[in-house]
């Protein structure tokens, strides 16, 4: 029997919550005044390279370009600062009643399978052993158990996990059926060439397909790209030249310029 016991303990988000911070489509729209979003493409060599300590298996799913290569999958992001989440505020999560769903699920994966999550969850109470209290070592199943015998059994981390997924799929289904992203992808990979994870932006065409599968109407698309406008440029006129973020930045800017050139 496999059991998966983890209690956060929330005070010490300081710790976890780095890096970027995965969004899905339906989740753009709610956190558009919070984060900048961003555009990630992981590639792989075939299904089953090892990436990352572990199988980074690219469920065909999500797939959104296969050639004789590489399969590719793309996902947003929030561009957080350097070293924390944009939401985290005096070490805690200012969007903790209505976080990501990505947060929702730690300490599990959904990238990944269900079936895969016990796996996962011992690599991952490894990785942060030396700084997350959150694993419980025990292992018999208790009111904090949250997978068990290769299911959830916590129902809100279950709902999250499929929400993700069913996310993930839509979007790398609709690029697949678009040349003109699909172009900027391959684009993007021969810029990065010995790269597995490209962090870019968000293109007009890739916009404009956001608007087309979430049917906004015409005073939402004004209001996201208002929102996302003004954050990156209040970001920018924070910003030092030499900051990672600053290029990346510029480079939202200019599409979303170039959005409102088309919509006002
Ligand atoms: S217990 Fe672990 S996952 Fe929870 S906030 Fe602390 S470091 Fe993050
Ligand atoms: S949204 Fe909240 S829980 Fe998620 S990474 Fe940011 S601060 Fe952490």
């Amino acid at each position: 029997m496999n059991v998966c016991n983890f209690k956060c303990e929330i005070s010490c988000s300081n710790k976890c919550c780095t890096g970027k911070t995965a969004i899905t489509l339906d989740e753009l729209y709610k956190y558009k005044d919070i984060f900048i979003f961003g555009f990630n493409i992981l590639k792989t060599l075939d299904r089953s390279c090892v990436l990352d300590e572990r199988k980074q298996l690219i469920n065909k799913d999500f797939v959104c370009i296969e050639n004789e290569l590489y399969s590719h999958m793309a996902y947003f992001t929030a561009i957080n600062n350097e070293s924390f989440c944009e939401a985290l505020e005096n070490n805690l999560c200012k969007l903790h009643i209505d976080k990501p769903k990505m947060c929702i699920c730690m300490p599990f994966d959904p990238m990944h399978k269900e079936y895969d999550q016990y796996e996962l969850f011992n690599l991952k109470q490894k990785r942060m052993k030396n700084y997350c209290n959150g694993f419980l070592s025990f292992n018999e199943k208790s009111k904090d158990t949250l997978f068990y015998n290769n299911k959830f059994i916590d129902e809100k981390i279950k709902t999250a996990f499929y929400n993700y997924r069913k996310n993930l799929k839509l979007i790398n289904n609709e690029i697949s059926k678009n040349n003109e992203i699909k172009e900027f992808i391959l684009d993007k990979c021969e810029e990065n060439l010995f790269d597995y994870y490209i962090e870019t932006y968000i293109n007009v065409k890739l916009y404009l397909l956001i608007f087309k599968i979430l049917k906004f109407s015409e005073d939402e698309i004004k209001n996201f790209i208002n929102s996302q406008y003004n954050i990156v440029l209040q970001k920018l006129n924070n910003l030092n030249k030499d900051d990672s973020n600053y290029i990346l930045l510029k480079n939202i800017l200019n599409e979303l310029l170039l959005l409102k050139n088309n919509y006002f």
